[in-house]
């Protein structure tokens, strides 16, 4: 089977209905997208449930199915239960429930396997039932295969193979575009930068690119079919899929159809952030064979890694940015475009579908006369708590990188990843709709307002990466009041 098969859209989509969503009326307002990644494809199926008329660019010529596992909140799972229906069987469908286990790196294991709890088990839906839903693992390919089929499915326009170069934006015309590859320009009300990492929107929104600093780290990541590495004997027995062939994901310090193992590492300053290129077995190798004591199974796991297979993934700081929006509030960023996340954070793709449906609820409220502002409310709804869950990245990667396996801490087991409460028991739609009024009074005449989106009982802070860094440096806790749990 070949790693990286482009996704025949005729052939290989899932059947995703959409007979039970109940669509809102025509805004008209017209919205262009930039990037069908997980980000770009939500803000499509969202900004059509809300009425507008929306397109999709994308630079890949086809879908890709480059890259591995991420955890989707169950509060999108939840929004799928309450207007994606088909989306959210799908989801339960394709999704890879797994207990935790923890191990030191010579493979002991030192907790669990348990099940990941973060937050309350049942989720209450918007017609007040409750729906116990679980933690959600996905394969990367098949949850934006899943994404990509519902949209498909409503007929929405996706150009594959349309590299965007530019963006701008006319006030006059209260229009925005986008400048192709090929010279085009297309225009609509409002342009979706959904484009990633290295988003072409940056020059028109903030005048240039983040500044990224490298974090010393870098991480080995894959996935395959799980049929190569169970070949080997000694694999198979020394991984076996739990009771009730349940998965167990190791996480070590310092199943079913797919096998994905990830490696942070110290950077050696050749890993990029790309999911296309690709590094060879003998480099992880390298790396494992200096650890003492790192058990000989799982360097046979490694080596049975199809060419081609590992990426080599450069973790970079960035410090968050507090504007998403372009002067004139026809280009707005959504996701990784707007901001980036750690690996440890667990939370890149749900922040991107989390701002999608802010997005889409907000251009809702607001009206083809307001789109300027909507987009800026959008922004100020959700820049705090994007800032707090990427805070909360960090915390985790500090924890991973130097955990501490004797001694509990105040805020529990100090090497178990944690997401707190608020980010998970959240519902975006909702939220937008509650606090859309509070925030263009605050635009508008200055008065307070306070987001209640972020942990409670904590007052927002501005933070750096250097001043985090700073404070690790010395010794310090990362601590920063309120229940971050
Ligand atoms: C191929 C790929 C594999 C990934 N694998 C993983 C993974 O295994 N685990 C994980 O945690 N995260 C992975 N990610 C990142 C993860 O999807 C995001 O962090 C998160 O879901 C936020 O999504 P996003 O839509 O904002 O950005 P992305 O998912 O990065 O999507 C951005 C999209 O924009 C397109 N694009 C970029 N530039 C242009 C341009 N100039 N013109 C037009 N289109 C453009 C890209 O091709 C991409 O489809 C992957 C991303 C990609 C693109």
């Amino acid at each position: 089977m070949s790693l990286h098969q482009a996704i025949d859209l005729n052939r290989d989509l899932p059947g995703v209905s959409a007979t039970q969503v109940n669509f809102h009326p025509p805004t008209g307002i017209s919205c262009l997208v930039v990037g069908a990644g997980v980000g770009g494809l939500m803000t499509a199926l969202e900004c059509r449930r809300k009425g507008h008329s929306v397109r999709v660019v994308e630079r890949s010529p086809a879908p890709s199915t480059a890259g591995d596992f991420f955890s989707i909140g169950r509060n999108i799972i939840a929004h799928f239960y309450n207007h994606w229906p088909d989306l959210a069987a799908e989801c339960e469908r394709i999704n890879y429930p797994s207990l935790v286990a923890y191990h030191t790196i010579t493979g002991e294991r030192v907790s669990g396997p348990e099940a990941l709890r973060i937050g309350e088990p049942s989720m209450t839906l918007n017609d007040g039932s409750q729906k116990i839903i679980p933690f959600h693992r996905h394969h990367r390919p098949k949850f934006v295969a899943a994404l990509l089929a519902q949209v498909k499915h409503l007929g929405i326009d996706v150009a594959f193979g349309a590299k965007v170069t530019d963006y701008f934006e006319d006030s006059d015309r209260q229009k925005a575009g986008i400048v192709l590859h090929n010279g085009e320009r297309i225009e609509a009300d409002v342009v979706v930068a959904a484009d990633g990492i290295g988003t072409k929107s940056n020059k028109l929104v903030n005048g240039g690119d983040t500044r990224a600093y490298s974090s010393g780290m870098s991480i080995f990541r894959t996935s395959f079919p799980v049929e190569l590495a169970l070949s080997d004997p000694e694999i198979r027995d020394r991984w076996p899929l739990l009771d009730g062939d349940v998965p167990c994901l190791e996480i070590w310090g310092g199943y079913s159809d797919i096998i994905c193992w990830l490696m942070t590492h110290k950077s050696d300053g050749k890993g990029i952030e790309s999911w296309n290129q690709t590094v060879d077995v003998s480099r992880v190798l390298q790396i494992t064979s200096k650890i003492p004591g790192f058990p000989e199974v799982a360097e046979r796991l490694i080596k049975t890694t199809p060419k081609n297979g590992i990426v080599d993934w450069d973790i970079m700081w960035r410090d968050p940015r507090e504007n998403w929006v372009s002067p004139a509030g026809r280009v707005v960023q959504v996701g990784d475009s707007a901001h980036t996340f750690l690996p440890s954070s667990g939370s890149g793709a749900t922040q991107a579908l989390e701002d999608a449906i802010s997005l889409a609820t907000c251009l809702e409220i607001g009206g083809k006369s307001n789109v300027p502002i909507a987009t800026k409310i959008h922004n100020k709804l959700r820049f705090e708590r994007v800032s707090c869950v990427q805070l909360s990245g960090f915390m985790n990667h500090q924890k991973q990188s130097n955990p501490v396996y004797a001694a509990d801490s105040e805020d529990g087991p100090s090497f178990k990843v944690s997401l707190g409460n608020w980010m998970v028991m959240y519902n975006s739609e909702k939220y937008t709709y509650v606090h859309y009024g509070e925030v263009l009074n605050h635009l508008l005449s200055g008065r307070p307002f306070k987001a209640q989106n972020i942990p409670p009982g904590y007052t927002y802070k501005p933070w750096t990466i250097k001043e985090l860094m700073a404070k690790v440096e010395r010794g310090e806790q990362l601590r920063f009041g309120g229940d971050w749990s």
